[in-house]
């Protein structure tokens, strides 16, 4: 089968005929329609995320059809469902019996651990598997099962702030930014320094007000989400942050953070990171973005140029989330 392959740090992605995955009990093989990239897979390939699997097929928001199944499943053969990037868990684990699996010690990921999407098949665990709304087509599902899954999680630890800050117009937040709206918060959009389309774009879903992620917003933030993965970013969201504010960073890597003086967190305000997500996470979000509903806006890649729509996401090219479309690759 057709896949895109990643063989090491410093390596080009390659398109290449892999022999098909073996499906294992438990799990569904699925046949990919549509693969949402992340600022993840960046990470993965420039090596700032150490242990990947090698060689690796990356792509961990993978919407597909069930083809196969290893045994009994929830799933019926042809129904569409999405893989996130929690691929497995031990079940076991203080974290696993404590209802945060997201924190497992022996958690395996998808298009990290184990090969993802970027290919025309993929096998998946079915118990991680989510049941995808029909509302959302393939490419306009993707991007949900993890842009929009971290998002949420994020989210939801910015508590009942009204004025929320969102650094880094991306995926993440373009869906993230209809949520809040939705729940009547007022959105204030952080973009790169100078990038006027990509403010233009954040004021188009709802922001209040939209700047460079070096200025100071209007009015103080009750709590700000940063989804750029820039340690620069933690003080400057500290300052534009009210008393009791909490400050997420929502990504897996971050460069290192500055050093900051104390008057920047005294106040009672908050620094905290979201690592992963949890099969509730994902059934909340979903029920949830299909009644918004959310819609999202995707630029789409085929598979041979996955290679491009992640260089895309690096440059900050992508308005929204870069999708990679699989149908008809095999
Ligand atoms: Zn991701
Ligand atoms: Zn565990």
């Amino acid at each position: 089968m057709r896949a895109i392959v990643f063989t090491g740090v410093g390596e080009p992605l390659v398109e290449r005929d892999v022999v098909r995955p073996r499906l294992e009990p438990g799990q569904v093989r699925l046949e990919v329609r549509a693969c949402g990239v992340c600022r993840t897979d960046l990470h993965i390939l420039d090596g700032e995320l150490e242990r990947p699997k090698l060689p690796l097929v990356l792509g961990h928001q993978i919407v597909g059809t069930v083809v196969q199944r290893g045994g009994d499943s929830r799933f019926e053969l042809g129904e569409r469902v999405g893989v996130p990037w929690l691929g497995w868990t031990c079940g076991r684990c203080r974290y696993c019996t404590s209802g945060r699996e997201n924190l497992c010690d022996l958690a395996r990921f998808t298009g990290y651990d184990v090969d993802g999407g970027f290919a025309a098949e993929t096998v998946a665990d079915e118990r991680f598997c989510f049941r995808l709304p029909e509302s959302f087509d393939d490419v306009q599902a993707a991007p949900l099962l993890c842009a929009g899954l971290i998002g949420y999680r994020a989210y939801g630890m910015a508590g009942d702030a009204e004025r929320l800050g969102l650094y880094g117009f991306g995926a993440a937040a373009h869906i993230l930014a209809q949520v809040a709206r939705w729940e009547g918060r007022r959105v204030f959009a952080f973009t790169r320094p100078g990038d006027t389309d990509g403010q233009a774009f954040a004021r188009s879903l709802g922001a209040e007000w939209a700047g460079g992620s070096d200025e100071r917003p209007p009015e103080e933030v009750d709590a700000a989400i940063l989804f750029a993965p820039l340690g620069a970013l933690v003080p400057a969201a500290l300052a534009a942050s009210a008393k009791g504010a909490s400050v997420i960073c929502a990504g897996i890597h971050m460069s290192a953070i500055p050093q900051l003086p104390y008057e920047l967190l005294w106040g009672e305000r908050q620094l905290r990171s979201v690592a992963n997500l949890t099969r509730e996470d994902g059934e909340r979000f979903l029920e949830f973005a299909q009644h918004v509903p959310v819609h999202t806006v995707v630029s789409v890649f085929s598979l041979e140029h996955t290679g491009e729509a992640l260089e895309a996401v690096r440059a900050g090219a992508i308005e929204g989330a870069a999708v990679v479309s699989v149908a008809d690759a095999a």
